[in-house]
């Protein structure tokens, strides 16, 4: 082993610089953070090309003095904390002391500041050694330009992805600051254009507006509850608002951003039962709690929180939900949107006490969570009774006899059918369907079509066995076969619009459309660019109405995005069973017997469709004995 050696202070910080300085965008944060603790109530962010040749943040806020500014960037230099005591009741963004250090380190840094009323300072950097410092006339603030980033450690430059997507990432970034801080004037300017700006007026719902537009605004619903000293505040999206991840899932804790699996579950568990499958709910929810209550620092870039209770936590968010959900009053959606209808927010976010301005805040009842959550099940299951099987028997032997025959049907050739659905009618009185076996329909058996339940379920009568398929997953899987073999070796056939649908997207998923605008072509979607927040939307695959296209396009850009490294082919499965998702016919929607039948001779035909594409079984079976012994019969 070579002998040990004390680092020199340049590469001790060009390492430390590692871990709060990843990207352009994680400069950003903190110089705006930074701004945010000198309680600016205007910011401006500029970058260039990603971020990484120009970055600039200008605030309005308290400024540094001569002997500030020259010390800002030493390592621990910090005027948040002094003391072990300050730690634990950090009210600021920043504290380390770490974030200006770092940044200098690995990039050339110019800082203009001045104290309110007097004189302003510059002061050039490069690579974390001051090369002037001079007096110079300058507004009360504080101005910093980062240039080349990473241009003294080429290592790390390699691990910076294409200026697009860090211009993508800072524009989250900067999203997501706005919504935090609705009392603060917001701009964000990349490569000249002008991407986002608020206006500072406090008002949470002008900064959604103004981020995401009239539609989405018009799906959110006030929140607002307190309890045990937990006030969960903001807004939450109808149940019909949905988005296929979490992005639209924002949490502010003490004004600080935190992604939390405890708030995570709490919203889950508030809209159960009322979502689509895989969808998400949209909700910015701001937390405010005794500072005790909760440690941030766990984790270097403070994403992560570590909740002394829990348990409060989870209940407080649930309530505020559930609770906004349930009054539903405030944005019914033919009104027109009042934005003015709005709190306006307290000047300083991080503050913790009690908000003159707010609207009293209701609560129920303190039930203990469990038994309320256990209540609700009762309520919101569908309620599995034998009941609709027997009816639809006796109905059936009374129809007409012709009628009947007609029913019946030959099946072409042998069929097999897997059973793996766990479902049962009824816990006792129901016999449960055969698991895990292989029915075989033998040739020419005939089968009969009975009807449909719950506007789901399709019922069949062959032989001894009685079949539920779900229509849905049938058709589902039928739509997903024909357009494996329509892809083949060609792409995916598209109808045009005649109007092309205009889709906002976030800066993120609006990058990535644009770096993936061949692959969406193979599939039936051709999209183009149109001004900074939006793509056009011209084709669609053929299969899909226009109404549910931009649905599918979105979900499939959000799984190709966060589905991790997989293979073409099957990111373009993924891809092409969202598709076929959403041209199937849909549980719960009225469909015309003969579309049904249609839907059943298909089925019947083909060996391949036992199951929906995403893994759940088509077809159920249930045999006559097992039925008759549930009846006692035998
Ligand atoms: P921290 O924010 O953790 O204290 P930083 O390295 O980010 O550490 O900043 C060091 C110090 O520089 C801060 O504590 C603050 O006193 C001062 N500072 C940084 N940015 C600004 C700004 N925009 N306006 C006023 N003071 C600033
Ligand atoms: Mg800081």
């Amino acid at each position: 082993m070579p002998k040990i050696q004390i680092l020199d202070q340049d590469i001790a910080n060009k390492i430390a610089a590692g871990e709060v300085v990843e990207r352009p965008g994680s400069v950003i944060k903190e110089l705006v953070e930074n701004a945010i603790d000198a309680e600016a109530t205007s910011i401006t962010v500029e970058i260039r090309n990603g971020g990484v040749t120009y970055m600039r943040v200008t605030d309005n806020g308290c400024g540094m003095k001569k002997e500030d500014a020259r010390c800002c960037f030493m390592r621990h230099a910090t005027s948040k904390i002094s003391n072990i005591a300050d730690l634990y009741a950090i009210s600021t963004l920043g504290f380390r002391g770490e974030a200006l250090a770092a940044i200098s380190a690995v990039s050339k840094i110019e800082l203009i500041t001045a104290p309110e009323g007097e004189e302003g300072t510059k002061l050039i950097l490069e690579g974390g050694k001051e090369l002037s410092c001079d007096d110079t006339g300058a507004p009360k603030g504080t101005t910093i330009i980062v240039r080349d980033l990473f241009y003294n450690t080429p290592a790390r430059m390699k691990f910076l992805k294409s200026d697009r997507s860090e211009s993508g990432y800072v524009a989250a970034l900067m999203e997501r600051l706005a919504l935090s801080h609705p009392e603060i004037s917001i701009r964000f300017i990349q490569d000249g254009k002008n991407i986002i700006s608020t206006n500072g007026n406090g008002k949470l719902l002008d900064v959604i507006y103004s981020l995401w537009g009239k539609e989405l605004t018009k799906g959110m619903l006030q929140a607002d509850t307190e309890m045990q000293q937990i006030r969960v505040y903001g807004y939450v999206g109808e149940p019909t608002l949905t988005k296929p991840n979490r992005n639209y899932q924002l949490c502010y804790i003490n004004g600080r951003l935190v992604r939390s699996q405890t708030v995570f579950a709490a919203i889950d568990q508030a809209y159960r039962n009322n979502l689509f499958h895989g969808r998400h709910a949209v909700c910015i929810l701001k937390i405010n709690l005794p500072y005790g209550l909760v440690d941030v620092n766990v984790h270097p870039n403070k994403m992560e929180v570590k909740f002394s209770n829990e348990k409060l936590i989870f209940e407080a968010v649930y309530y505020a939900i559930k609770n906004a959900l349930n009054k539903q009053t405030l944005l019914k959606k033919d009104e027109p949107i009042k934005l003015d209808q709005n709190r306006v927010e307290p000047k300083k976010a991080l503050q913790n006490k009690k908000d003159p301005f707010q609207a009293v805040t209701i609560l129920q009842k303190p039930k203990p969570l469990i038994e309320n959550i256990e209540n609700e099940e009762i309520k919101i299951q569908p309620q599995a009774e034998p009941k609709p099987l027997e009816k639809i028997s006796v109905t059936e032997k009374k129809a007409d006899k012709a009628e009947e025959e007609d029913y019946f049907v030959s099946i072409p050739k042998k069929s097999a059918f897997t059973l793996t659905s766990k479902k049962t009618l009824h816990e006792e009185s129901a016999p449960a369907p055969m698991q895990e076996t292989l029915v075989e329909i033998k040739k020419e058996i005939p089968y009969r079509y009975i009807g449909e339940i719950f506007k789901t379920y399709i019922l069949i009568e062959s032989d001894d066995q009685l079949y539920l398929v779900d229509k849905h997953a049938a058709h589902e899987r039928m739509i997903f076969e024909g357009l494996l073999k329509e892809r083949g070796s060609q792409k995916i056939s598209a109808q045009a619009f005649l109007v092309p649908e205009q889709i906002m997207l976030s800066p993120e998923e609006l990058s990535y459309a644009e770096q993936h605008i061949a692959e969406f072509m193979e599939i039936g979607f051709e999209i183009s660019t149109f001004g900074a927040k939006e793509i056009l939307l011209r084709s669609r695959p053929v299969c899909l109405t226009n109404e549910g296209a931009a649905d599918a396009f979105c979900e499939i850009l959000n799984n190709w995005m966060h589905g991790g490294k997989i293979n073409a082919t099957e990111r373009e499965n993924t891809a092409l069973k969202t598709v076929a998702c959403k041209a199937a016919i849909k549980a719960g929607n009225l469909n015309d017997t003969k579309e049904l039948r249609a839907l059943v001779t298909k089925l019947i035909e083909d060996d391949e469709v036992h199951q929906c594409p995403h893994g759940r079984p088509v077809m159920i079976a249930y045999d006559k004995k097992t039925i008759e012994k549930a009846f006692k019969r035998i």
